[in-house]
């Protein structure tokens, strides 16, 4: 939650979340049941908790997607496709949360940030600390479009992971200058197109040499190789990458 002058005070700010966690108490971003008081801490059930599943190694040297085994370090899209990006991880199976991630985007989920954060941090957050980004940039969505859902899910998961890594998050580094086509309705050489003139560098007065791009999810990795290149053409050095899950073909 944001502060307003008026919770600024710890008094007044408990108080005004112990009326919004009343208003609306926190749900399960897997099932989407109201959460109990020691759910909350973890911001899952106990149930889904038990259930949820993570990537495992061994994973593509490139794109993080999971591999059969170790004897080859790339997978088969990576093989074929040169990324601009350097590096990325993801970090549930999709199954897992399809359709929390579906909530989160379209539902008015954002409080499901906190969740992802957290497992992000437990799972990823030593690999990607070893990376050291010394900035975390959000994929950003297009502003007419972020008025319209009231917040831009990625800048919310970024937002609560920076703060976790302790790493700070520029949400104006990157803007999306105009509105795309839904990507998952689109070949991969649309994708390209499609994304095409779509990033600038929203400010000049920040020099980074690593960064850390978040997403909610990878498919072809188009997105992040668009971003990821006025990254680059800015100065920055090492691009990785950082999604809540990964679909071929979504
Ligand atoms: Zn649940
Ligand atoms: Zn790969």
């Amino acid at each position: 939650m944001k502060d307003t002058p008026l919770l600024k005070s710890g008094f007044a700010r408990e108080w005004g979340e112990s009326l919004i966690s009343l208003i609306y108490p926190e749900r399960c971003p897997v099932c989407d049941d109201v959460l109990s008081g020691t759910e909350k801490d973890e911001h899952i059930c106990e149930e889904c908790s038990a259930k949820i599943r993570f990537i495992n190694s061994p994973r593509c040297f490139k794109c993080g997607c999971a591999l059969p085994d170790d004897s080859e370090e790339y997978c088969r899209a990576c093989k074929m496709r040169k990324h601009v990006y350097d590096r990325g991880l993801a970090l549930f199976e999709y199954d897992t949360v399809r359709i929390s991630m579906y909530r989160f985007k379209y539902s008015g989920r954002e409080e499901y940030a906190k969740f992802y954060a957290k497992a992000a941090y437990e799972e990823l957050g030593k690999e990607i600390a070893k990376w050291g980004p010394d900035g975390i940039v959000p994929v950003p969505m297009y502003a007419a479009k972020k008025r319209v859902r009231g917040y831009d899910q990625a800048e919310s998961f970024a937002t609560e992971f920076g703060e976790l890594m302790g790493i700070p998050v520029y949400t104006d580094m990157v803007k999306r200058v105009r509105a795309t086509a839904p990507m998952k309705t689109l070949s991969a050489r649309e994708r390209g197109a499609n994304l095409k003139n779509a990033f600038i560098i929203g400010r000049d007065d920040v020099k980074l040499r690593q960064v850390l791009v978040v997403d909610d999810i990878y498919t072809t990795g188009s997105t992040i190789d668009a971003v990821a290149a006025v990254l680059k053409g800015a100065g920055v050095d090492k691009v990785w990458f950082l999604t809540l899950s990964e679909g071929r073909g979504i």
